[in-house]
C-alpha cells in the first residue's frame, strides 16, 4: 500500500490530483471521449458514478471515503492509513486474507492510498467479476466489525510501525513529511504525517478503531466510481443489490476545514545517509479548484521542462550546478504546495538557492513569453493523455471532478481554465505565492557536511 503524496526529487511527479487536473484538459480534447458519466444516490446515501467505456473488457472500481489524516483527532493520528491495512483483514463474509485471494481468482487486482484528505480503495477486473468486486467492497463497508478482532489489529499495528521505520530509514525517506511538518505548522490539519505518530499507532485499541470506522466509513461519506465495460442500468442494479443492506447511520462527522495557520518561514535540516547534498524550497499556495491553480501548474513547467526552460538552464544546461532537480506544484483540498528540489552537483546549498531566487525574480519582473507558456501547457497536458485511455485513469479523473466540483463531468471547464492562462498570470502567481520571505527550506546533507543552509535546524518526526 502506498501513501500519498508522492516523493520529491522526481521531476513532475505531480500529486494525483494535479495530474488529474491536467488530465481533464487532455481528455476534453479527445473526440473519442466516452459518454458522460452519470451520478446516482442509493437510499442509504452512497453516491455512485458510472461511465461506460467499451474499448476493452476491463472495469475500474474506485471507492473513495471522505476521511484522511486531517480528520484524525487526539490519539488517532495514523488511523485512516491503518484502515488501509485493516480493510483487508476480513469482514462478516470475507475471511482474513481472502479479499485478495478471491479478487485475484476473478482476474482482478487492487490497491489503496491514503492522503490528508481521503482514502481511496481501487481495483480493476474483467467485467464478469463486477458482482464479486461489489460484494467484497460492500462487505467491508457495512460489516467490517464482524470480521475484525484484536489479534488482526495488533498484527497490523506492527506492520504499520515497520512500514514507517523502513520508509524513514531510506535515503530521503523523511524529506516529504519534514517539509509538510514545517510548511503546515501546529494547528494545521496537514501537520501530522499521514502514517501517523508512533505513540498513537501503538496505542490504538479495537474499540477505538471501530469507533473511527463507524464515524467515517459509512455510505454517506463514500463515492463509488465504476468505469469500463459495464451497462449503466445493469451496473447500478448490481451496486444496489450489494450495497442496499449496508446500514445508514447518517452523515459522517463534520470535517476539519480551516481557517489554517499561515506558514512560518523556516530552514529545516535532515542529516541523512546520502553521498550528496540537496535542498528543497517549498511554499504554501492554493487549494484544488482555486483560480490560480492552472497558472501555478504552468509555472512549474516554465521553470522545468528540459533544455530552454528557466531553472533547467540555470541549474543544469547552462551552468552544471545540479545533478538532479524537479519542480512540483500540487494542490490538496484545503491547501497547496509549490516545491523546487535540487541535488547539488557539488556547490554548497546557499549558492543553489541564490540561483533559484534570481530565476524566480526574473519571471516576476518580466512575464515569460507566449511561446514559453504554450510549450509548458502542452507538456503539462501531454503526459496525461495515455492515463485517460485506461478505465482506472478515467475513474480517478471522475472522482477528482466529483470531489472538487460536485460534477464528475468537469473536463470541458477544466480545459478552459488551462487554455485561459496568460504569461501575465504566470508572472503574477510567481510574485503572489513564491516570495523568498514566505518559503520553507529543507537541507538534506550527510553527517559532517558543512554545505547546508546557515541556521538550518533538525526537525523530528513524531
Ligand atoms: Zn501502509
Amino acid at each position: 500500500m502506498r501513501l500519498a503524496p508522492p516523493t520529491s526529487l522526481v521531476p513532475h511527479v505531480a500529486a494525483a490530483a494535479t495530474a488529474l487536473l491536467a488530465a481533464t484538459a487532455a481528455a476534453a480534447a479527445t473526440p473519442a471521449s466516452p459518454t458522460a458519466a452519470t451520478v446516482h444516490t442509493l437510499p442509504n446515501g452512497l453516491t455512485v458514478v458510472i461511465e461506460e467505456q467499451h474499448r476493452t473488457d476491463q472495469v475500474a472500481l474506485f471507492l473513495r471515503y471522505g476521511v484522511g489524516s486531517r480528520d484524525e483527532g487526539v490519539g488517532e493520528h495514523g488511523c485512516a492509513h491503518l484502515f488501509e491495512h485493516l480493510m483487508f483483514e476480513g469482514s462478516a463474509n470475507v475471511p482474513t486474507n481472502m479479499f485478495d485471494t478471491w479478487l485475484t481468482a476473478g482476474g482482478g487486482d487492487n490497491n489503496a492510498y491514503t492522503s490528508e484528505d481521503e482514502t481511496v480503495y481501487h481495483m480493476t477486473f474483467p467485467s464478469g467479476a463486477l458482482d464479486l468486486a461489489l460484494f467484497l467492497e460492500s462487505d467491508r463497508m457495512g460489516f467490517l466489525d464482524a470480521g475484525l478482532d484484536a489479534a488482526n489489529l495488533a498484527n497490523q499495528q506492527k506492520v504499520v510501525l515497520q512500514e514507517r521505520r523502513q520508509g524513514y530509514a531510506e535515503p530521503h525517506g523523511r524529506d516529504s513529511d519534514v517539509v509538510s511538518r514545517v510548511l503546515y505548522p501546529e494547528g494545521h490539519p496537514y501537520h501530522v504525517p499521514v502514517i501517523g505518530t508512533v505513540a498513537d499507532v501503538e496505542g490504538f485499541s479495537l474499540d477505538g478503531v471501530l469507533d473511527f470506522w463507524q464515524r467515517h466509513y459509512r455510505p454517506r461519506n463514500a463515492v463509488l466510481v465504476l468505469v469500463g465495460n459495464v451497462d449503466t442500468d445493469a451496473a447500478l442494479a448490481s451496486v444496489t443489490r450489494w450495497f442496499a443492506d449496508v446500514p445508514d447511520p447518517g452523515p459522517a462527522v463534520a470535517r476539519v476545514d480551516g481557517p489554517t495557520p499561515p506558514a512560518v518561514p523556516a530552514d529545516a535540516l535532515v542529516i541523512d545517509e546520502v553521498d550528496d547534498r540537496s535542498v528543497t524550497l517549498a511554499w504554501r499556495t492554493v487549494p484544488l479548484g482555486h483560480p490560480d491553480e492552472p497558472a501555478l501548474d504552468v509555472l512549474s513547467y516554465v521553470l522545468d521542462n528540459g533544455r530552454g526552460t528557466r531553472l533547467a538552464d540555470a541549474l543544469y544546461y547552462k551552468h552544471p550546478l545540479a545533478s538532479a532537480f524537479g519542480v512540483w506544484s500540487g494542490m490538496s483540498a484545503i491547501d497547496g504546495t509549490f516545491q523546487v528540489d535540487v541535488t547539488s552537483a557539488g556547490p554548497p546549498l546557499p549558492r543553489l538557492v541564490k540561483v533559484i531566487d534570481a530565476t524566480l525574480a526574473r519571471v516576476v519582473r518580466k512575464p515569460p513569453s507566449q511561446e514559453e507558456v504554450d510549450r509548458a501547457r502542452k507538456a503539462l497536458l501531454a503526459g496525461i493523455e495515455d492515463t485517460l485511455e485506461t478505465p482506472e485513469g478515467r475513474a480517478g479523473l471522475l472522482l477528482y471532478c466529483h470531489d472538487t466540483y460536485g460534477d464528475p463531468n468537469c473536463l470541458g471547464p477544466e480545459l478552459a481554465r488551462y487554455e485561459a492562462v496568460t504569461p501575465a498570470d504566470v508572472a503574477r502567481v510567481a510574485g503572489t505565492w513564491l516570495a523568498p520571505e514566505a518559503r520553507v527550506t529543507l537541507s538534506v546533507v550527510a553527517d559532517g557536511d558543512g554545505g547546508s543552509l546557515p541556521g538550518a535546524a533538525p526537525v523530528e518526526l513524531p
